[in-house]
């Protein structure tokens, strides 16, 4: 293995149940080409957070729950940070996993270029893919790059025929009108997507900026309240898009 394959890891979680199907091992990769105002995960833009790994050694850690992964129907989920945006790595650590017969999920903002997202194609069992906003401006204004790449990619994942679990973090004031939701639900459609998830934003997270000594973007946003996050669901549901709400975020 060569050290260009070597992964920048800033953490390991077991025992995920948000992150793919059943009990799965999360790792989470340095670096990101957005800066969403809403970033969960500051670790990924600081370089002295994450160490060098191998992909044989990234493995072997998760396979420790493999039992738990057989009774579970769970494998490895590789996050970010933007997983994909560094492809030598991320497809060594997808093919270890593989060889090893791990389910395998990639969660992606698709920011990145498509030969990247072509290039794990036939690695990865599922993709988590983020849409933030669907306006190109708007987008740029809320992460710092517009989203007519992230469009591309979705489709193109689509069209390859990639099982595509499409979710969009729901923040209000943010991109909880109905011009997003509209333009959501026509982009899905279009695509012949019926199904999607709305992550409600929460501030759990904005200790781990105070922890690293970084100011968060806004610190002024609010998670949804029970009937933003219904009134959003319905608005996805009369455009035939079903949205789920996980009642536990
Ligand atoms: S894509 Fe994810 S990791 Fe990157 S800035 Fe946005 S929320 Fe943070």
């Amino acid at each position: 293995m060569s050290p260009s394959e070597d992964c920048r890891v800033f953490d390991i979680q077991r025992f995920s149940i948000h992150d793919g199907p059943g009990i799965r091992t999360t790792v989470f990769l340095e670096g990101c080409p957005l800066r969403c105002a809403w970033c969960q995960n500051p670790e990924s833009f600081v370089s002295d957070a994450a160490r060098a790994m191998t992909p044989a050694a990234i493995v072997a850690e998760v396979l420790r729950d493999r039992d738990f992964f057989a009774v579970s129907g769970g494998g490895m989920t590789v996050s970010g940070g933007e997983p994909l945006l560094h492809l030598a790595p991320v497809r060594a650590l997808l093919a270890e996993a593989k060889r090893h017969g791990l389910h395998t999920c990639v969660q992606t903002s698709g920011a990145v270029p498509s030969e990247n997202v072509a290039a794990v194609l036939g690695l990865v069992d599922v993709f988590q893919f983020d849409l933030k906003h669907m306006n190109a401006e708007r987008h740029r204004a809320l992460t710092g790059a517009t989203n007519e790449r992230i469009l591309r990619n979705a489709t193109l994942l689509v069209e390859r025929g990639a099982t595509v679990q499409f979710r969009t973090p729901l923040v209000p004031g943010v991109n909880d009108d109905e011009e997003n939701l509209n333009a959501l639900a026509q982009f899905f459609t279009g695509l012949g997507i019926t199904t999607m998830e709305l992550v409600p934003y929460h501030r759990l997270y904005l200790e781990k900026y105070a922890s690293l000594g970084l100011r968060a973007p806004r610190e002024d946003l609010e998670p949804p309240s029970p009937s933003e996050r219904r009134r959003a669901a319905e608005r996805l549901r009369r455009d035939g898009v079903l949205a789920h709400v996980d009642p536990h975020e």
